[in-house]
């Protein structure tokens, strides 16, 4: 499914109908299709409804490549940020590390736009993993000072920095802090010289670096140092291990938001000149006259000779929505009205779609789409993906990347967390973008203007800490998911929704049976 070389002749309105007649007849055959599309008795599924089965394969989980692509924008895992509060230049900073997609959402600011582009820009200028503002101390800084270090943040390296050049590093293991004569003594006396130390020069590529930590004996730092002896930051080992950083015309990949208004048009300019990878155009009603006039102007705009943007549009909850904003020529479509952990508009509108259902017919489509020769865009599933479990499905069911906000709004990169200075275990706030505390916020509002009704909900969730302690976990079980349905990628495993006997809707019960019944010790 390569959408770039797929981009031949985009969908005819008029072919939208027959196709959906046809898709319908295919799916549905007991269920005949008149004029009505899809009749209302057809039951659709959940992704907690369906259950994968297992397929014979010689695959090591570890070996599976989750690489994707939107558009011509390579990612190296199949996640990027749904675009909410939380999602700011931190979490941008650690999934463009981990291979992902922050999108920046566009609100970053009440007064202006400014904040959301200094983001951007931030995070086109990070170098992945370094560390510029350590913890330091001076040479005659005395012992105590380090225990203390030691004892808040648990840090073992300690960089001693005298008049901007690096004297050595401290490395707390060679000292015994608890022996009260050392607490007295200077660090110099217990330091490890510079003319000692591993060190790496500016601008050493990331690669290079990383595989100096993961294979040199005793490497479980770099300083980065000029000819001068200058300190400009420190590379960490565990910091490196799972990071396999993704550059979009050699620039860190970043996305932004942006609402379907004219006025936003000038930040689809301000994002070519910079170099952002992916616009995602935001609304909570992705088939509608404004959102899909306002995505062709897009395309137009970023699929000119001035440059290439992967271009994201929806919110649907129908094949229509997905076909309309097909014919337009966005490189993906982001799927789920309804699914989302903050989302009430299911609740207040009746309007929504079971997610796995919604997902495999939006992909069945898109196949035939593609058999025509035509051009199909890719499929983001964007909702209610907790787990690493549901994640397999969605894709399994046909989406190309998935958009999570929970999962790393629970991160400790959270733009709240970091406001509320919240650490591993401490309660952390999410709320949806329709949410009473987020609308307050906004200059635009993504549940669209004059609207009264509340769609969103504001709550806390529990911080798991900084996200490659823990999410590299869910990136490996979305592998060995893969590797129990026998999927070496991407592409193998949105076909295996196709084998016979793929998948089963399974009861309440069956659900039951798919979870642990001894929780674990930790969990209330
Ligand atoms: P989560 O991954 O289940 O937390 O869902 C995140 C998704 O919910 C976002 O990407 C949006 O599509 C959607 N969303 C964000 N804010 C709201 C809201 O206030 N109401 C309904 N849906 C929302």
């Amino acid at each position: 499914m390569n959408a770039t070389n797929k981009k031949t002749e985009l969908l005819l309105l008029e072919e939208r109908m027959a196709l959906i007649k046809k898709a319908s007849l295919e799916m549905y055959p007991n269920h005949p299709v008149k004029d009505i599309i899809f009749p209302k008795l057809v039951p659709r599924f959940t992704l907690d409804e369906v259950t994968l089965e297992d397929h014979y394969s010689e695959i090591d989980p570890s070996q599976v490549n989750l690489s994707t692509r939107i558009g011509a924008v390579d990612l190296n895992i199949p996640f990027i940020s749904a675009a909410m509060e939380f999602s700011g230049e931190s979490i941008a900073k650690v999934l463009f590390e981990l291979g992902g997609c922050g999108i920046i959402h566009r609100d970053a600011s009440e007064e202006d736009d400014s904040e959301q582009f200094n983001w951007v820009k931030s995070v086109l200028n990070h170098k992945p993993c370094l560390v510029t503002d350590p913890k330091s101390l001076k040479p005659d800084d005395k012992i105590k000072k380090v225990k203390s270090i030691k004892d808040e943040f648990g840090f073992d390296t300690i960089p001693i920095i005298d008049n901007e050049r690096l004297v050595g590093i401290l490395f707390t293991p060679n000292v015994d802090l608890e022996m009260t004569e050392n607490l007295t003594k200077p660090v110099s006396n217990f330091l490890t010289p510079l003319r000692e130390l591993k060190t790496v020069k500016i601008n050493t590529p990331f690669s290079e670096i990383k595989h100096r930590l993961l294979t040199e004996p005793k490497c479980s730092s770099l300083a980065v140092v000029d000819e001068n002896q200058k300190f400009h930051g420190i590379y960490f080992r565990k910091d490196c291990r799972w990071v396999n950083p993704i550059y979009y015309n050699n620039k860190p990949l970043v996305g932004i938001a942006i609402s379907p208004k004219d006025e936003d048009l000038r930040k689809v300019d301000r994002a070519l000149e910079l170099g952002v990878g992916i616009i995602v155009i935001d609304s909570s009603h992705g088939n509608c006259k404004t959102v899909i006039e306002f995505a062709e102007k897009v395309v137009k705009k970023v699929k000119g000779p001035n440059g290439l943007i992967a271009v994201v549009a929806g919110n649907v909850a129908s094949i229509d929505g997905y076909c309309r904003l097909a014919k337009v020529g966005v490189d993906a479509v982001k799927l789920g009205i309804g699914p989302g952990s903050i989302c009430k508009t299911s609740d207040k509108s009746g309007v929504g779609k079971p997610m796995w259902s919604l997902i495999s017919e939006c992909a069945y489509i898109q196949r035939i789409i593609e058999d025509l020769g035509k051009y199909a865009p890719q499929l983001i599933p964007d909702g209610g993906l907790d787990t690493s479990g549901k994640v397999v499905k969605a894709i399994v069911a046909g989406g190309s990347l998935c958009m999570l906000g929970q999962v790393f709004a629970s991160a400790q990169e959270s733009h709240f967390a970091e406001e509320e200075n919240a650490k591993k275990g401490d309660p952390t706030t999410y709320r949806g973008m329709g949410s009473i505390g987020a609308r307050k916020k906004q200059k635009s509002n993504r549940h669209g203007y004059g609207k009264l009704s509340e769609e969103g909900t504001e709550g806390k969730i529990i911080c798991l800490g900084p996200m490659k302690e823990w999410f590299p976990e869910f990136i490996n079980s979305v592998q060995v998911g893969f590797g129990h349905i026998g999927a070496e990628n991407i592409q193998q495993a949105n076909l295996y929704s196709l084998f016979p006997h793929a998948w089963s809707f399974i009861t309440a019960s069956g659900q039951q049976q798919n979870s642990p019944s001894v929780k674990d010790a930790s969990e209330k």
